[in-house]
This record gives structure tokens, sequence and C-alpha cells, in this order.
């Protein structure tokens, strides 16, 4: 058996080696290292394949989430609603912007943003939803888009995690994850599910008016050349990152099948074994797996983890702390009671290797040893 990794990008870059080496020897060889024309060849290409009017690349998912803020017309105090359960990217930025974050509780099952505590959570102050679409399967935009109309809120998707993933309205008709709400970010690091061999990111957005300002923002806020319009940001996709995840690109909707196709393996397994909730499933989504997460209820998830190391196999907790109670982000103004859920899961989650290579020897081995760990 292979040596299993938490995410297999050695064996992924063996598979395209001889097609991304060859996009990153043009690059050298045209020395346009920076917004070369392989960085709007991939624009143009993620806009078809997303079907949205604009996507601005940018240097990372967490400036992607910035420049998105900033693109809105908002004062310091003003209140942007997101999830406790995520990673601290998306609160960071907005504390950054002198803008207030107030994180709300998850639904257990989905681990998504909870439509009830956003509806609580709604004051005159806020602005903003920022659903996060966590480990790959998209929020419930139905729900999310009519609150935002109700309250003429703006909505800002991170889908670092769901690049790719189907939202399929009570309408019936489907849009990618990220081109729903007014802007939608993602991150391409490289353990995404569309990840460079660096950093990057991109902003996507249907409206030509906030289009216009990110693109500015991106670029030290010029307009036209040496003319500020308003204050930017140095935030670029390099020409080699472009070239690299153009090739990539290619093959998303294969490694979202491989990544499915594994977790359907774990699902299958560990329907049988009383105790171990797999993923949740909702028919408004596909699901993209960025991370397959097992809840095992009174689950000593520290010493699973040391279990599995111990037999090779990698594991990892997301996320060990909400991020209510971090000193960064006001824990003090937050009522722990408030947090049911992501207390739960932080608790009592665990999550498994996900990758786009796994092989069949490897999951059975994984599955088994889980097994084997809750039996003892
Ligand atoms: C990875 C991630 C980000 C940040 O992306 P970077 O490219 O690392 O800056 C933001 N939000 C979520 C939910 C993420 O998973």
């Amino acid at each position: 058996m292979k040596q299993i990794q938490m995410v297999d990008l050695q064996t992924q870059y063996q598979k395209i080696k001889s097609e991304v080496n060859e996009e990153i020897a043009k690059v050298l060889d045209s020395s346009f290292y920076i917004n070369g024309p392989v960085v709007k060849e991939f624009q143009t290409n993620l806009e078809q394949y997303l079907n949205v009017k604009h996507v601005i690349p940018c240097a990372n998912g967490t400036d992607a989430l910035q420049i998105a803020i900033m693109a809105l017309d908002l004062k310091p105090g003003d209140e942007i609603i997101t999830s406790d359960f995520t990673f601290a990217a998306t609160v960071e930025v907005v504390k950054l912007l002198q803008l207030e974050a107030v994180l709300v509780d998850v639904d257990k099952d989905t681990y998504n943003i909870s439509i009830e505590s956003i509806k609580k959570a709604i004051t005159p102050k806020t602005k903003v939803i920022i659903p996060v679409h966590i480990f790959g399967q998209c929020a419930n935009m139905d729900e999310i888009l009519a609150i935002a109309q109700e309250n003429n809120l703006y909505v800002i998707e991170d889908t670092a995690q769901a690049i790719g993933a189907d939202y399929k309205f009570k309408d019936g008709s489907t849009q990618k994850a990220g081109t729903m709400g007014d802007i939608g970010t993602t991150s391409f690091f490289p353990s995404k599910n569309l990840g460079g061999y660096g950093d990057g990111g991109a902003i996507f957005t249907n409206n030509d008016e906030y289009a216009a300002i990110m693109r500015s923002v991106v670029n030290h806020g010029m307009g036209k050349r040496y003319y500020y319009d308003r204050v930017g940001v140095n935030s670029r996709l390099d020409s080699l990152q472009a070239a690299i995840l153009k090739v990539k690109l290619g093959y998303l909707n294969d490694y979202i099948a491989a990544r499915q196709k594994a977790a359907s393996f774990y699902d299958n397994f560990f329907s049988s074994i009383p105790g171990v909730v797999t993923p949740a499933r909702v028919d408004y989504s596909t699901h993209v797996f960025h991370q397959y997460t097992l809840v095992i209820d009174g689950l000593d998830q520290f010493k699973l983890q040391e279990f599995l190391n111990e037999k090779g196999i990698p594991a990892m907790i997301y996320y060990p702390l909400p991020l209510h109670i971090q000193k960064a982000y006001d824990a003090e103004k937050y009522n722990d009671g408030d947090f049911p859920n992501t207390n739960y899961l932080c608790q009592n989650v665990i999550s498994l290797p996900m990758h786009t290579e796994l092989e069949e020897d490897q999951l059975q081995f994984i599955c088994e040893s889980i097994k084997t760990f809750l039996q003892k």
C-alpha cells in the first residue's frame, strides 16, 4: 500500500507533470511573470466554467475576501454576519477593515451557517452576510438570499472550500458556488480543490460596478495609470500560478468526481458502524468534499488522531476551537450558550484523508483502523 497522505499533491502532479511543466516553461520563456497573457486566459476559462461575468484573480483567498468587502459601500462599525465554524481568514479581514464581525452558530448536520441564527443576529447595523460553503457543500442560499433581500444586505460567498459545487434553487435552476451572492471569493492554496503550487485566489461577480472597483483595488486602487481613485492593495495572481491553474481547471470535474468516489467509500463503510455520523448531504447542493469529516459523539479526537498517526494515517481536527472564543475576535462579547452546535462539533469532529488520489486499499485501511479504535 502506498503511504497515505492527508492531501496527495505529489501523485496528482506526477499525472499531469508534462502538461504543467510545458505551461511553466512557456511562462519562463515569455518573461511575462506578472499579469502575463496566461492570467487573462485562466480568468476567461474560469468565467466560463463558473458561468459568471467577472473573475478577478488575486494573490490569495484572504485577500479575495478583503477586496470583496472593500468593493461594498461600508463604514466602520457596520456589521458582517458569518459562521463561527470556519477558518479565521473570514473574520480576520472584517476586523482589519474596522468592521464588526458577528459570529453565529452553524447547523449541527451540515456544519453550514444556521439560518435561524442569522435571523436572530440581524440589527440595524448589519450590512453583509458571509456564508462559508464549509468542507465543500453549499449553505442554504435560497434562504440566505431571501433574508438578504428582505433586510437589504449584501451577500459574499466564501467559496474557498467549495469551488465547482452546484447549487440547485427551489425553482429548479442551478448555479455554481460563489456566483449566487453579490460577490464570491475563493482560494487556490495548494491543498484546496483547485490549488496552485503557491498562493492564489480569485473573486467572482456578475455585477459590473463591483467588478470595476475590485479590478482597481487589486492594483493599488488605480483607475487610469498613475491616477489613484481609491486606496487599494497589491494583490495579483502571478503568471506561473495562472499557468498551473489553467491546466488543473481542465481536470477539476475529474478531481471532484475522485473526491466524491472516496467519500462514497467512507460513507458505505461507516454506515454500519454505530455512533459514527457521516457528512450529511442536502438536496440543494452537490458536495465537492474539500474535507470528509466524521462526527463521533463523545469521541476523544486527539486520541483517535494519535492512534491513526501511529498507523501512518494522517487525520486532522477541523476546527478544534470555535472562533467565538478566540481572543483576537472579541470573545468577551459572545455568550457561549448561543453556540451549542459549533461547540459540539469542535469537540466531536475528525477529518479523514481526502484527495484525488486515494486508492481502495488505503481507504479500506483507514476505515478498518477507525473501526478498531472505536471497538477497543
Ligand atoms: C483557505 C481558506 C481561506 C483563505 O485562503 P488563503 O488562500 O489561504 O488566504 C478563506 N476561507 C476559507 C473558508 C478557507 O478554507
